[in-house]
Parts: C-alpha cells; structure tokens; sequence
C-alpha cells in the first residue's frame, strides 16, 4: 500500500502532482512520502501490539536520509546501524540511543568507543574475536558493553543468494553449534554483559517458514543458555519481511501474519523482543523519478534511455532486482521495452522486454518500490551527481538532499603540485 496515485491522467504523490517535482528539482530524484511511512510503521507496530514493549530498530542501512528518519523517529522507533556513520546519523536525527542496536561484523574499536560513549541499547556481536575487542574497549572506558551474539542458524532464507545471510557458509552471525561455547567465553570477558540473542537471515524474504525456523532455533537457544547460567533479556528477530515489488507475482506475508507467527514462537521466552525492519517500512514509501532521454530502436524492443542510471539505483544490476516502472502521465498505449541508463555498463539495464506503458523522448517515468536501498546505495560511477531526494507530506514538499553541483566531484580532488614535474 502506498500514496502514489493517478488523478486527473497524472501521478501525484500524496497531493503533489510528480511532475511539479521534476520541474523543480530536475531528475533523476527520489521522492518518498510520509503517509506511507506513517502507515507502514503503523501496520508493524500494530502487528506486534500483543508482546511486551517490543522495540522496533528501523535498519538505517535501508534508508539513512535524515528527514525519513526524522519522521520514523517521531513515530517512536529506534535504530539498527552497522556503521559509526550510521550511529551518529541516527543519533542527528533525533532516535535516542537507548534504542540503537549496533550489527555487523566489522566494527572497529573506533565505533565501539563512539556506540558506548554515546550509550546505545545493544551490540550484536558477531565473533569471538570482536567481543574479546570490545570487551577491552570498554573497560578501557570504564564501561560494560550490553551484548548479544547473533546467531546464525544455517537457514535457507529462500531469497536471492546476495541477500541471504543465514547460512553457515555466510560471514554473519557464530555458528549455531558453537553457540554455547561463545556465550561461555564471552561471559568471562570482565567488559561484557551478555544480555540477548540475535538473529538476521536475509532481506526480501517472501515465505515465512525460514523465519519461522530461524526463531524456533533461537528459542531452543534461550532454553538452553539460561540452563547455563545466562541471564538471557532480549532477542532480535531481525529484519527480512519482503515487500511486493511485482505486481504479478504473489504478494509477501502481511506484517500482520508475521507479528501473529511472532508472537505464537516466542511464548514464553520472557524476553524484550526486538525487531530491524527496513525493507518493509521504506520500500514501497519511496519512488525514482526520471526522465526519458530519448528512445533508440533496439533488435527485439525499443531502448528507453532514462536519465536514472545504475548509479542512482542499484538493485536491478547488482540483485537481478525488478522495479515497476510507469510513465507519470500514460497516454495509454503499451509496448515492450528495453529501460536503461546511460552509464557505460551492460549492467546499467532496468529492464529488458516489459511490458509497460509506451513513452517518449521528455517524458517522466516512475521506478516504484524505490525507498529501500535506492539512493542510500547510490554513488557517482560515470561523474553523475549523487541524486537528491525529496520528502511529500500531504501539500507540503522539501527536497531533503540538494543534488550536489559537478563542482563539487571536481573540487574533492586535489593534483599534487609534482604532478608534471
Ligand atoms: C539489512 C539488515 C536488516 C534489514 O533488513 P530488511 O530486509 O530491510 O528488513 C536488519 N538487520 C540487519 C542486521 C541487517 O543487516
């Protein structure tokens, strides 16, 4: 579900005509809406409305933009961040640390010393060697670092191998047969209280049973942890819930199967659970807004050259990802068309035969579903600027990232003086 709708012939996103944007802002451009946050934050909230106090990190990493998590804020939810940028990007936009959990497997001592000064709510550890070193970060600062170890079950998310991360082959997560033994030894480490248990197998996930035995592996893990001895508090569920990105594929279990699979799992548990959504809260809030260069003949279909690259949007070149594209104004007509970028890449390929509305050379087209891993991965391949963003609420518009002038790629170089010579 989302608010971006025609009306009068034309795409508006909320009450603001899409064309409007482009005019003002140029393209390519991301615009996200509000009310779509709002709603989706709402329908996860409330999927979770029978358990305790849960507390749901929105995953940073999905969509970092200051004004987008200003608003999530604003709705109570904390953050999950896999990078000191990431922290002190949540912590700007208003989301308290006590309800920051930092994941990832590479935390250097650096951002270990910046999550405890700041006091965030937890770290998820994901090696022995990391806890011995943030162990001794903390201490070196007088503190104990909240912790738990997240565990990596060796379930198959049934997802798209580059977003699947909870298979013992992949690098997240200890194993799970050796689980006891890193609880065992973290425990001993004098700058550690281990608080919980954590868990992340994949993103865009669009069956729920991998879920499902991921978290009743986790359960048995509590059972037997406390048996040891732990003082086990909370477990984090993660993130992973997939969104609809195809209109004609099935549509992803609802947020509110997965709270009622949630929350029949872990009965009992007495725990805090804790949740990373991002897919699920950005995705479909946000939309690439871009216009048709020109059109080129093509073997099999005609080349749509759009003046979003793979730059500006990297899920179709680096997963496979498919974006529904729509022109802002159809004129009715369909036709099958090859969409891509004008970046020197084969890669730089949106689609390739879709069936989609037919456009011409200055007309704008929509990449949907666009708000989760759009321009948080965006770079500036080819010399493009990195492309600005803008947030909707109802009427009311803002560009939240002003798209930087070339001046700014150029000046960031500096020529040493003996270049020359
Ligand atoms: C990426 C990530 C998430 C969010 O995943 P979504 O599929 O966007 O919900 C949550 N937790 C961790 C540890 C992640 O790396």
């Amino acid at each position: 579900m989302d608010h971006f709708e025609y009306v009068g012939g034309a795409m508006l996103v909320e009450q603001v005509p899409m064309e409007a944007i482009a005019e003002a802002v140029g393209t390519p451009v991301y615009v996200y809406s509000t009310a779509t946050l709002s709603r989706h934050v709402g329908v996860f909230r409330d999927a979770l409305a029978r358990l305790d106090n849960p507390l749901i990190a929105f995953a940073v990493k999905a969509n970092p933009n200051a004004a987008v998590l200003a608003t999530l804020a604003g709705m109570g939810l904390g953050a999950d961040v896999v990078s000191g940028g990431e922290l002190l990007r949540a912590i700007a936009a208003g989301i308290p640390a006590d309800r920051i959990v930092f994941s990832g497997v590479g935390k250097t001592e650096h951002e270990m010393r910046i999550a405890l000064e700041r006091g965030i709510f937890q770290f998820n550890l994901e090696s022995e060697p990391e806890a011995e070193m943030l162990s001794q970060v903390a201490l070196s600062m007088g503190r104990r670092a909240a912790v738990a170890y997240r565990i990596n079950p060796d379930v198959d998310a049934g997802t798209h191998a580059k977003i699947s991360t909870g298979k013992s082959e992949n690098k997240f997560g200890i194993p799970y047969d050796r689980a006891l033994a890193s609880y065992a030894a973290a425990r001993d480490l004098p700058g550690l209280d281990v608080q919980g248990v954590a868990v992340h197998i994949g993103s865009q996930l669009t069956d729920l049973a991998p879920l499902e035995a991921a978290f009743t592996k986790v359960g048995a893990l509590i059972g037997r942890l406390r048996e040891a001895g732990h003082d086990i508090r909370t477990a984090d569920l993660g993130g992973g819930l997939g969104v609809p990105y195809d209109p004609a594929l099935p549509v992803p279990p609802s947020p509110a199967a997965y709270g009622e699979m949630v929350t029949r799992v872990t009965q009992g548990w007495n725990v805090r659970l804790m949740f990373e959504p991002g897919r699920v809260i950005v995705g479909n809030a946000g939309a690439l807004l871009s216009r048709v260069i020109r059109v080129k003949e093509g073997a099999n279909a005609p080349f749509v050259i759009v003046d979003a690259a793979m730059n500006d949007l990297l899920r179709p070149s680096l997963y496979d990802a498919w974006h529904d594209i729509r022109a802002v104004r159809p004129a009715g007509a369909r036709v099958a068309s090859n969409v891509v970028g004008p970046v020197c890449e084969t890669g730089d390929t949106f689609a390739m035969g879709r069936d989609m509305d037919r456009v011409a050379a200055g007309d704008l087209v929509a990449f949907m579903t666009a708000g989760a891993y759009g321009a948080t991965m965006a770079g500036t391949y080819n010399s493009r600027p990195l492309t600005p963003e803008v947030l909707v609420s109802g009427d009311k518009w803002a560009v939240v990232r002003a798209r930087p002038p070339i001046e700014a790629l150029i000046e960031g170089d500096s020529i040493p003086d003996w270049i020359g010579d």
